[in-house]
């Protein structure tokens, strides 16, 4: 095989309905209907039966998304949010954005998700929420949180980007927490041809309130009554998730097949740790994400031989400069920022490899076998 295995392949993804697709658009563009109309109605109804949550609003990005939860929440200048320190930079992003303070928490070894223990240290009389990540598609168990803390008046979101659809015993993600964040950007799992995100909750008032927030704080044209954003979901947007909305449980599933698939064909690898799939988890692998040793020869090697991978993330957010004010604004010793070793040593040792639903079998036989060669190599 003279290889070139992508990192993500959009155009194998919509191949097979693509006209239908195509068909879709045009006649949004025709309605003339493009923000907060029909499509976006009809997709917020659809991902909230989707996602088992009563409630949902479409917004502008992922990022507006837990921008918005943030807002909706009261969150302010003066709290504290905690976050995982492996996670992408919005999470932090969206705290910052309401002059609440980041508390960055380290990430636990098997699920690479934030550690419940050591949230604990780090709760004090400003905490106001925890945003926990659902990192790489891997649900996290917010129930178990809950109990530990056992304060309701720390709110717990969930950042979803990279797990639509991911449940544990049958338990949709977002169930037990008070709001949960998606972003519809093209390569998550479910992906639109652009920017656009969701807010869901089980809490009405949560929700009418991103509403508010979302489009200019009105609820009728020129009645605003706070001041918002403009943070609105588009209707092509819209139009091109319901359209795919109806592949992503299948989409996901097949996500989770290939990972097991990895998974068995790496399992003697004394060099590659593979990610842990929990009982009665499912993940849905929006990134497949191995630790190795010599992690970037491994990749260049890999890069040679036609293998495009990624790093989720290079950075932990304790070491990224964007942060620094954070960092100065806790006090030296203590600070937060300075006990996120596990997530430092691990932006150093991982690896994300290609997956998506059309990747083939013998696609992952030749990444797989690459990988053993380079080890092999090695000794
Ligand atoms: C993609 C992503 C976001 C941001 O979503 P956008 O739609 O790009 O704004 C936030 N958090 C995580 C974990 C993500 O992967």
């Amino acid at each position: 095989m003279s290889a070139h295995i992508k990192f993500l392949d959009l155009n194998k993804q919509i191949k097979p309905f693509n006209k239908a697709l195509i068909k879709n658009v045009i006649s949004v563009i025709k309605s003339k209907k493009f923000i907060l109309k029909d499509e976006v109605l009809k997709f917020e109804k659809s991902f909230s039966l989707f996602s088992k949550i009563k409630y949902c609003a479409g917004v502008s990005s992922g990022t507006s998304a837990l921008f918005l939860a943030l807002k909706a929440l009261n969150i302010q200048s003066g709290d504290e949010v905690i976050i995982p320190a492996n996670t992408f930079i919005a999470t932090a992003e969206a705290v910052v954005s309401t002059g609440a303070k980041v508390c960055l928490c380290d990430v636990e070894e098997e699920t690479y998700n934030i550690s419940c223990n050591k949230i604990l240290k780090l709760i004090n009389d400003k905490t106001k929420a925890i945003i926990v990540v659902n990192l790489y598609g891997n649900p996290f168990d917010v129930k178990s949180l809950k109990k530990i803390i056992n304060n309701k008046k720390i709110k717990i979101i969930e950042d979803s980007a990279q797990s639509h659809g991911a449940r544990i015993n049958n338990n949709q993600i977002g169930k037990f927490s008070d709001v949960s964040c998606f972003s519809f950007y093209p390569g998550k799992n479910l992906g639109a041809f652009g920017d656009a995100g969701a807010v869901l909750s089980n809490n009405k008032y949560i929700i009418d309130k991103v509403k508010l927030l979302r489009d200019h704080g009105r609820s009728k044209k020129y009645d605003h009554k706070v001041i918002g954003y403009n943070a609105r979901m588009d209707d092509i947007q819209a139009c091109v998730l319901n359209t795919k909305l109806k592949y992503l449980s299948k989409w996901n599933a097949k996500r989770h097949e290939l990972a097991k698939i990895y998974n068995m064909k790496l399992k003697n690898l004394s060099q590659v740790t593979t990610p842990v799939i929990k009982e009665n988890y499912y993940h849905v692998f929006h990134l497949y994400v191995i630790r190795v040793k010599h992690r970037n020869k491994l990749q260049n090697f890999l890069k040679k031989h036609g293998i495009d991978t990624g790093i989720h993330y290079p950075i932990s957010l304790s070491k990224i400069s964007a942060l620094s004010a954070n960092r100065q604004a806790c006090k030296k010793k203590d600070c937060c920022f300075n006990h996120c070793s596990v997530s430092e040593k691990f932006s150093k040792e991982i690896l994300s490899l290609p997956i998506y639903p059309e990747l083939k079998h013998k696609e992952i036989n030749y990444i797989v076998n690459k990988i053993k060669i380079f080890y092999e190599k090695k000794n």
